[in-house]
């Protein structure tokens, strides 16, 4: 057991026996089945009279990819339904389009009232960026979790140097000439994180997203058989791709984003703001299944029930086997480099191993991916600056329902002191901080003009 998941069990163990967490949580593993448990009088509801949830259904969307694992395992191990919420669906979406048209059709109409988001999506639906002008406002509740991704390689390219830095960006930078057409990379929704993943990698080694390659949305089996046939190299992914990708020898894995950039945000869980408007007992009783939920996803000791779980046909309707190496943190790398094998390179949900919150809603990370945003000139006649960003931010980021929910669920000691977690450093040594985000922009070598 590695020292994380040592220290995992032992803090869920402290916070089992002294929150009213203790009774669901343990149910079903060490709470011994009483042979009176009928003549028990049932646990107290943690729901406080005035707490009561104003609504008690929610219709949230989901990807199948590992991000979601809270919002399933909220609703599969029934903590949504201990805060009061018993008729919350989690509705897989065919893809983050999908999503995106189902959250602005909202649930009366036949779509979703939120659920599980790149960044910024909500910022840009918030803004009609990404939905033709029609705003719908959301609002930004929680972080699922951290880890999970990387930037997986064609086999075509194994000997290549194309590791954490790519040794030799000529050999990018002169495919076509070579190959009579780019370097060719895909994520599977433009603007967000895997796009911004794949972009720092190629950055941060010299050469440039927007110039040097061909980098575009494709849907990720497209993007697979691509890799296979030759006319794919590059794809920034999440789990289970990366794992397969290696396994089934279509290609390496050159990055984990965890070596990029260490327990960096991946996904949030945001809803419609008039949802929260009209239901705000409702969103804190939300937050606090999925909270749940999220340090039960992050002991070590329910990793296998985890897998069983969200590898279901009614879920990822993926092979267990698959799921459970990327869940123990055990990463074949392929290309002759050596696998990782830690918990903590996995994806990861509550705390991470410096402790700090994954789960908490960081407006300073909200502000590397408007940043990123601003770098890459997307959107460019909305966000037109780092001040746009930060009012941007301060509507849509409500950190501060994160604090009332922890707070009442008893969470307390893992809420973080502020709304920032300071200075972030990449792989390649560049620093982001947050209170001067304009230096990081001025002093990024490659960047749109
Ligand atoms: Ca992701």
């Amino acid at each position: 057991m590695s020292d994380f998941s040592r220290l995992t069990r032992r803090k869920f163990l402290v916070s089992a026996t002294t929150t009213a967490a203790g009774a669901v949580l343990l149910k079903g593993c060490t709470q011994p089945s009483a042979p009176d448990a009928a003549t028990q009088s049932p646990a107290p509801s943690p729901v406080a009279a005035g707490d009561t949830p104003e609504v008690t259904k929610a219709t949230l969307g989901y990807l199948p990819i590992v991000e979601s694992a809270p919002l399933i395992i909220a609703k599969e191990k029934g903590f949504f339904a201990k805060y009061g919420m018993t008729d919350v669906t989690v509705v897989k979406q065919a893809n983050w389009a999908g999503a995106r048209d189902n959250v602005v059709i909202g649930s009366g109409g036949g779509g979703i009232d939120g659920g599980q988001w790149q960044m910024p999506m909500p910022h840009l639906i918030t803004e009609g960026i990404i939905t033709n002008g029609n705003k719908v406002p959301m609002s930004v509740l929680l972080q699922l979790n951290t880890n999970g991704n990387a930037i997986a390689i064609a086999s075509l390219h194994e000997g290549k140097g194309l590791g954490l830095k790519i040794n030799d960006p000529e050999y990018i930078k002169q495919f076509q000439a070579k190959n009579g057409r780019l370097f060719k990379a895909a994520y599977t929704f433009p603007n967000a994180n895997q796009d911004f993943w794949i972009r720092y990698w190629f950055a941060a080694s010299g050469v440039d997203p927007d110039k040097d390659i061909e980098l575009l949305a494709v849907p990720p089996a497209e993007t697979v058989q691509g890799m296979r046939n030759g006319t794919m190299d590059a794809f920034s992914t999440g789990d289970p791709w990366p794992y397969r990708i290696v396994t089934d020898k279509i290609g390496f894995l050159s990055a984990l984003t965890t070596e990029m950039w260490p327990y960096h945000p991946e996904e949030y869980f945001a809803l419609r703001t008039d949802w929260i408007e009209a239901n705000p007992k409702a969103t804190k009783a939300l937050l606090k299944g999925i909270m749940e939920a999220q340090q039960w996803c992050d002991d070590a000791a329910n990793r296998d029930e985890l897998v069983k779980i969200v590898s279901g046909r009614s879920f990822f309707n993926s092979p267990a086997e698959v799921l459970t190496p990327p869940y123990k943190g055990n990463y074949a790398m392929g290309d002759g480099k050596s696998a990782l094998n830690d918990l903590k390179f996995g994806p990861l949900y509550w705390k991470d191993p410096n402790g700090d919150s994954i789960s908490y809603p960081f407006k300073s990370h909200d502000l590397w991916f408007l940043t990123e945003t601003l770098r890459w000139g997307f959107h460019k006649t909305v966000i037109t600056d780092l001040d746009v960003a930060q009012k941007l931010i301060d509507k849509v980021n409500r950190e501060d329902i994160w604090r009332e929910a922890a707070t009442e669920a008893g969470f307390t000691a893992d809420i973080p002191a502020s709304t920032s977690r300071g200075v972030e450093t990449f792989f390649d040594g560049v620093k982001f901080d947050p209170e001067n985000p304009q230096r990081y922009l001025d002093d990024l070598k490659i960047k749109a003009a």
